[in-house]
């Protein structure tokens, strides 16, 4: 096996025992970067020199008798996640040539505990899509069929993880965006409960339901790197003080006594028929495994997106104001007075996706408008949090398809947003209620990787990260690899 194949527990017990070195395992990662990078186009920005710098630091600790199982581990992060002294661009014209002034809370986090930044990697501008080719920099491509999406929003992450460019990424969701395309791509991703990890230093798109977390090759590995990015900061105060458990090292083996809810409105008539067979598949799976599958209803589930597409927008319109030229990023020249410069900024600097999200926010929020949508949508919101809380005070977790289809191919959906949108019919749900929610590998539809949602209660990802683990030792999906990867 090759060192950029490892997964973290792999890779932290060599480094451990003296068998590799961390410069070793960043310069596979880099070399496998530059090997296929090309093809795949997950990374915006590739840090070698400081790459290599952190890793021999790692190297440095290890020896001085320091452990820690992020110590000398290369990862990727999405690129509208700030880390000091290296362009972060958020995927959008308008941010090309900035430099972060300092590093979000996550990337200290990682930084502190020894981990390795190689780069930054591709995503939808603003984190506004399900795909990446809303990229001011082009799509990034999923590796297991070129021709195809690696989803979105942290479409690069995590097409970058299933290609082993790095060992694993950080990714953010705000309505999807690690799950659906750790789901495209076959690999782990966690959307942490609201709060469980900080916000602070992100590039915020809408900043109630924001959240950062890890894509990975294991669940275990995902378990990992919550413990280390995860906790109360004083930057973001929608952190709570609570305490982050050693998830990975009290990971059960057994589902004896494990209830899981099967909300029957998750398997409609959208969702393909292959994708319901995989599903099923699964759901036997975990009866065989011990668990007791229970149906659950959650009737307000289907109001998800229509709400998500007022809330979503009318945060943004608001997030996004900041860019005007002045203070960050691309300033348009010429501009005769102020208005005409901010119009040619933000004309110029912000790509289609992001103009139309502004556009629909800007209108759910004006006077007369508001009561209607932006106030109904979230009366709305409210309610699908409290249903999924009720149901989830019955159950351990709900499993559900993470999207309804298989990853499709690049271009042909992009000029309907509407079809967008939807992809998101089976994520906004744990978005809008603020629950931690897990894609996790469940299977393959013509060659294509499938992957099965579980949603747990809130600061519920120990339960989930068990069941999850449980399926995932029981079924072994990552035993298979692209062929760009073999
Ligand atoms: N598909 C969602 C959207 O376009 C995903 C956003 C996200 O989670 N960043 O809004």
């Amino acid at each position: 096996m090759k060192l950029n194949q490892l997964t973290i527990k792999e890779a932290n017990k060599k480094l451990a025992k003296g068998e590799i070195t961390s410069v070793e395992l960043t310069k596979a990662c880099l070399r496998r970067i530059k090997e296929i990078d090309g093809k795949v186009k997950a990374m915006l920005t590739v840090c070698e020199e400081k790459a290599l710098k952190q890793a021999e630091a790692a190297d440095g600790r290890r020896k001085k008798g320091e452990k820690n199982e992020l110590l000398g581990i290369p990862y990727i992060a999405k690129d509208n996640i700030m880390t000091k002294g290296v362009r972060t661009t958020a995927a959008s014209r308008i941010l090309d040539n900035y430099i972060a002034p300092y590093d979000a809370t996550i990337i200290k986090k990682l930084k502190k505990a020894g981990a390795v930044l190689l780069g930054k990697a591709n995503l939808d501008e603003f984190a506004h899509g399900a795909s990446t080719e809303n990229s001011a920099y082009g799509p990034s491509h999923n590796p297991w069929d070129l021709d195809r999406v690696p989803g979105g929003s942290s479409g690069g992450s995590a097409a970058a993880v299933v290609s082993d460019m790095c060992v694993f990424a950080l990714g953010t969701d705000t309505g999807g965006s690690i799950r659906c395309p750790a789901s495209f791509c076959g690999v782990v991703g966690l959307k942490p409960t609201y709060g469980r990890s900080s916000r602070f230093g992100l590039i915020a798109m809408t900043s109630s339901t924001d959240v950062p977390g890890p894509i990975t090759k294991t669940v275990e590995d995902t378990a990992i790197v919550l413990k280390a990015i995860a906790g109360q900061d004083k930057n973001d105060t929608t952190t709570p003080l609570k305490t982050v458990p050693d998830y990975s090292a009290d990971l059960k083996k057994a589902l004896k006594g494990t209830k899981i809810g099967l909300p029957k409105e998750y398997l409609n008539k959208g969702t393909k028929e292959n994708i319901k067979k995989i599903i099923k598949e699964a759901i036997k799976k975990y009866q065989e495994l011990g668990a007791e599958i229970v149906d659950v209803s959650l009737p307000h589930t289907k109001y998800g997106v229509a709400v998500y597409y007022i809330i979503t927008p009318s945060e943004i319109s608001s997030n996004l104001a900041r860019f005007d030229g002045i203070r960050y990023g691309h300033s348009a020249v010429n501009g005769k007075d102020l208005i005409t410069a901010y119009k040619k900024t933000r004309g110029e600097g912000f790509g289609p996706e992001a103009k139309r999200r502004i556009m629909l926010g800007t209108y759910a929020l004006s006077a007369g408008y508001f009561d209607a949508y932006y106030l109904q949508a979230q009366k709305v919101r409210t309610i699908i949090k409290e249903e999924m809380d009720a149901v989830l005070n019955k159950v351990d977790c709900l499993l559900t398809p993470t999207s309804p289809h298989i990853a499709f191919k690049i271009g042909e959906q992009v000029d309907d947003p509407l079809a967008m949108y939807l992809e998101d019919i089976f994520v906004t749900g744990a978005s809008l209620a603020g629950l931690p929610a897990i894609s996790i590998p469940a299977g393959f539809v013509d060659n294509m990787p499938v992957g099965l949602q579980l949603i747990g209660p809130r600061f519920g990802e120990q339960t989930i990260f068990n069941i999850a683990n449980v399926y995932e030792n029981a079924t072994n999906w990552r035993a298979n690899k692209p062929n760009l990867c073999k």
